[in-house]
């Protein structure tokens, strides 16, 4: 099995070494010197149609880095795509540098490098990139999605996100209590941003017991002060014992360090690439008798909300019933992962690739 580390790098040195070994289709590399515009647009598979994934604005420390991160998201863009049942490939793009570089003329200038793909690939927002920034790409290209209401387009994805989250969190409760209630569990949200608010809604609707915590203390006061949530210090979220750790800040926070500090049943959350080695965290994971949700499977509402304005056909209870889905489909590869004594994200992904072979008529490498 392909191992696939969240941030650590692959095969430094050779891009076709790398695409090779995760199975990319096309990397684009794009530069403009007016602008000081450098990106990356990494296109894994477009076997069920043009490959769809976000835009990260980051300030990458090195160039490996920014390639491991666009090579990594595209592909994980591939099953998160396929498995919420979307007519979409994997695909996702990195601007390397300061946030604070973007204005009209670099944001346009992505946008015809976007364009010049001719559709292969559909951009979104994503880390640093907002709706206002789609604006100014959308000035460009028509492959471009998650525009701002008041423009046509669906607006923030997060709340979806957060409904999906609350679904497959649900499942996985199912799955480890034998009942899909929340009430009364001890769940530790770990980042109160735009996702970790909107799941917290629910969880508090349901009569959850919530610890959160966050690097931004005004953020977290807010949120304590409006939800009764106990606030705790970020470094020792992994430590404290509790029914479900739903990580909603950064990737890889299930690793070598935290792996054994965890004292949960569950986890079940939306921040993309929680296991920093998929295989050896999800295969740890699964012998500790942890049930994991796998993050690409419970948060692609967000992809599902953006999907369907890019079709043209946005109905929003439309969205939220296909992302209500996702109970049934995190319940489904939970019981597969048991059934066959595999990780369950190694299920999931083997579930994706079912879909995308039948549907393509092909036989995948990846
Ligand atoms: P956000 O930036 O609004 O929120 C992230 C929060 O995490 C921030 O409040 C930040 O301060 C906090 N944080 C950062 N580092 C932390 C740490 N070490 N400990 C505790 N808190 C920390 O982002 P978001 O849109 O809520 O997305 C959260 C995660 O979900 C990301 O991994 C994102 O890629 C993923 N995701 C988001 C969406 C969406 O629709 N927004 C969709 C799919 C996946």
């Amino acid at each position: 099995m392909l191992e696939i580390n969240a941030t650590e790098t692959l095969q430094e040195g050779s891009i076709f070494g790398q695409i090779t070994t995760m199975d990319h289709e096309q990397l684009v590399i794009c530069h403009d010197q007016a602008t000081g515009l450098k990106a990356l647009i990494g296109i894994h598979n477009t076997v069920l149609g043009p490959a769809l994934g976000g835009t990260r604005m980051w300030p990458y420390a090195t160039e490996q880095e920014a390639i491991t991160d666009v090579l990594r998201l595209s592909r994980g863009m591939t099953f998160k795509n396929a498995l919420a049942g979307l007519n979409l490939g994997g695909g996702k793009a990195v601007i390397i540098g300061d946030p604070k570089l973007k204005n009209e003329a670099f944001l346009r200038r992505f946008g015809r490098f976007v364009e010049s793909l001719g559709g292969r690939y559909v951009t979104a927002e994503d880390v640093n990139m907002k709706t206002s920034d789609m604006e100014y790409i959308a000035m460009e290209t028509r492959h471009v999605t998650g525009l701002p209401q008041i423009k046509g387009g669906a607006g923030d994805p997060s709340p979806v996100t957060a409904f999906g989250v609350y679904m497959g969190m649900k499942a996985a409760a199912k799955k480890a209590f034998g009942s899909d209630s929340l009430h009364g569990k001890k769940i530790g949200v770990q980042g109160v941003g735009q996702v970790g608010k909107y799941l917290i809604d629910y969880l508090v609707k349901e009569g959850a017991e919530i610890l959160i915590t966050d690097i931004f203390e005004d953020k977290l006061k807010e949120v304590a002060r409006a939800t009764g949530a106990t606030v705790v210090d970020p470094n020792v979220i992994y430590d404290i014992p509790m029914d479900i750790y739903a990580p909603c800040a950064l990737g890889a926070t299930i690793n070598d360090e935290t792996i054994d500090r965890l004292k949960c049943a569950v986890i079940a959350g939306g921040a993309n690439n929680q296991l920093k080695n998929e295989t050896k965290h999800g295969k740890i994971l699964m012998e500790k008798g942890i049930i994991y949700a796998p993050d690409f499977l419970i948060n692609a509402g967000g992809v599902i909300n953006v999907g369907a304005e890019y079709y043209g056909d946005y109905h929003q209870e439309l969205v939220f019933a296909q992302t209500e889905k996702i109970y049934d489909t995190c319940l489904n590869i939970l019981e597969k992962s048991e059934k066959e004594n595999i990780p369950a994200q190694q299920a999931a992904i083997d579930a994706a690739k079912a879909r995308i072979e039948a549907i393509g008529r092909v036989k995948l490498s990846f």
